[in-house]
């Protein structure tokens, strides 16, 4: 097995930065379904040049590289301690390379490892089997995405759907409304597993491993298939789309899976994924550890919705265009309204949930007046000549919901970029003080490391780890969309309220 280390190194580069082709070919047909010049259209066009740029670059799709999770098949007698020291040694040495970025902390102080390995990270699972090979299927799924994760214990009374039962037509309810709840917090348009049955433990375990299903599989149940084919089928008409801008895609893909339950009980657990959707695998010689062959790769069109997904043409303009150097006037952002696209030019500063609590209590150690706040988590990487932004998407804003408006007031920040929208009380702050909340393309984090054209400086790097660190940022062209002006318009509450409204049409019985 001396090759065992080396060929998760590769598995693990490759499930970073390159998208297998059936994820490819899911997101090159919701491109074909957007009408264009629309916001979805923007945002869809701007994923396919993501996901190119990604694996030109070999770096990271998305900068959230997520919980690496291992599912691992291995023949009797295989020595699993060594798989397990090397699959640890693997990840460490990819995270130096900035293939992922440093995203184990101490649950309870918050301190980042530096190197993803820490207690229960990384999740490693083992089975045997009666072959003589050994497959390794790996998934990295990030925190967006994660947190819309959700589990329904039946039967439950469900917003817009009323009374789900312990029944298939109860399981219908709870996934349409797990896509509802989802909006555009995780990086929709995304993919489902969901586990019915087990306890609330191995039905997210079920919920998780159906994601690793091919995408144009068919379920062998066909009461599960004729219920992932109703998903695929009507989860669209919810019109959330692409990163919750509405539109006509929303799912695209949804795998069921089913357990046995002890009578009490009735979960229905289901696993929300991003379309940035990092899942791959590799069969190895069981002697020496080397690949023999990749899994999700020999999809027939695989070539062909490779270059469809890239192939992506200039979009036309959602709304106005407005060019802004930072720092930033009031009476500049007083002019905005939902829907412009705002092109930022200068000063950039990073922060996360750590910096947010901490600036409650504390001043800011630059000057945030007319400033841009941008929720972001970057992959980073030290060379001679300084520091190096590798990916630098949006991270989920609703997060910092119950400090922003405060941040806002007390420093005089003009422009918070984020992805997934913000509640009633940022929507207030940014009426009341003269600021705007901008969605950047969520994952699309090659696509704004390329607006970064320098680094300034970094505060609390040690304290807070690369993510939560405050990172002074110069930028130059870094487009988003206003989706929340201050005027009191959010796009967000409008597209929450019409999925609602759609929501209630899924209420009558469908599998009686
Ligand atoms: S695409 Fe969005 S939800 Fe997915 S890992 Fe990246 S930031 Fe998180």
């Amino acid at each position: 097995m001396d090759q065992f280390k080396d060929s998760m190194l590769k598995l693990i580069t490759e499930t970073s930065t390159n998208l297998p082709p059936d994820v490819r070919e899911a997101i090159a047909k919701a491109k074909a379904k957007e009408d264009r010049g629309t916001r979805a259209a923007l945002a869809l066009t701007t994923i396919a040049d993501n996901i190119e740029m990604a694996e030109n670059n070999v770096s990271p799709i998305c900068q959230d590289t997520g919980l690496p999770t291992f599912e691992i098949m291995v023949p009797v007698g295989v020595n699993q301690i060594t798989m397990k020291k090397e699959i640890r040694e693997a990840i460490a040495e990819a995270t130096a390379l900035g293939k992922l970025r440093p995203n184990s902390v101490d649950s309870i102080t918050g301190k980042n490892s530096g190197n993803n390995l820490g207690p229960e990270t990384p999740v490693i699972h083992f089975e045997q089997w009666e072959h003589d090979e050994i497959e390794v299927r790996l998934i990295l799924k990030g925190g967006g995405c994660e947190n819309k994760n959700i589990q329904y214990s039946l039967p439950t009374d469900l917003e817009g759907l009323g009374r789900a039962g312990r029944d298939l037509d109860g399981v219908r309810k709870c996934i349409m409304h797990a896509v509802y709840q989802a909006q555009g917090q995780g990086c929709a348009a995304g993919f489902i597993g969901v586990g019915i049955g087990g306890d609330r433990t191995s039905g997210y375990h079920l919920a998780k491993q159906q994601l690793f299903r091919p995408l144009n599989d068919t379920n062998p149940d066909p009461e599960l298939a004729k219920l992932e084919a109703y998903v695929m089928e009507n989860a669209d008409k919810l019109s959330i789309g692409t990163m919750g801008f509405g539109g006509n895609v929303t799912l695209l893909g949804c795998k069921i899976g089913v357990a046995n339950r002890i009578p009490a009980s009735f979960f229905v657990s289901v696993a929300y994924n991003c379309w940035a959707f990092r899942r791959l695998g590799v069969v190895l010689d069981a002697e020496t550890g080397a690949i023999k062959r990749w899994l999700y790769k020999e999809a027939a069109e695989s070539e062909a919705a490779a270059k469809e997904v890239a192939a992506s043409e200039a979009q036309p303009g959602t709304g106005r265009q407005v060019v802004l150097q930072a720092p930033i006037t009031e009476e500049q952002i007083r002019q905005l309204k939902v829907g412009d696209v705002v092109v930022i030019n200068g000063a950039m500063h990073t922060g996360r949930d750590a910096l947010h609590k901490y600036l409650m209590n504390h001043d800011a150690p630059v000057d945030l007046n007319g400033g841009v706040l941008y929720h972001c988590g970057p992959v980073m990487m030290k060379d001679e000549q300084g520091w190096r932004v590798l990916a630098a998407g949006p991270t989920t804003s609703i997060r910092e919901e119950p400090y922003q408006g405060d941040i806002i007031k007390k420093f005089g920040i003009r422009a918070v970029i984020g992805k997934g929208g913000m509640g009633a009380k940022t929507l207030a702050a940014l009426k009341e003080h003269g600021a705007v909340y901008l969605n950047a393309i969520g994952g699309a984090a090659q696509y704004y490391a390329k607006c970064i054209k320098g680094v300034d400086g970094v505060d609390f790097l040690e304290q807070f780890g690369v993510p939560e660190a405050m990172w002074h940022l110069q930028v130059e062209g870094f487009a988003a969309i206003v989706t929340m002006d201050a005027h009191g318009n959010s796009l967000h509450a409008d597209v929450e309220k019409t999925s609602l409204e759609r929501l209630a049409e899924f209420k009558e019985p469908v599998f009686a």
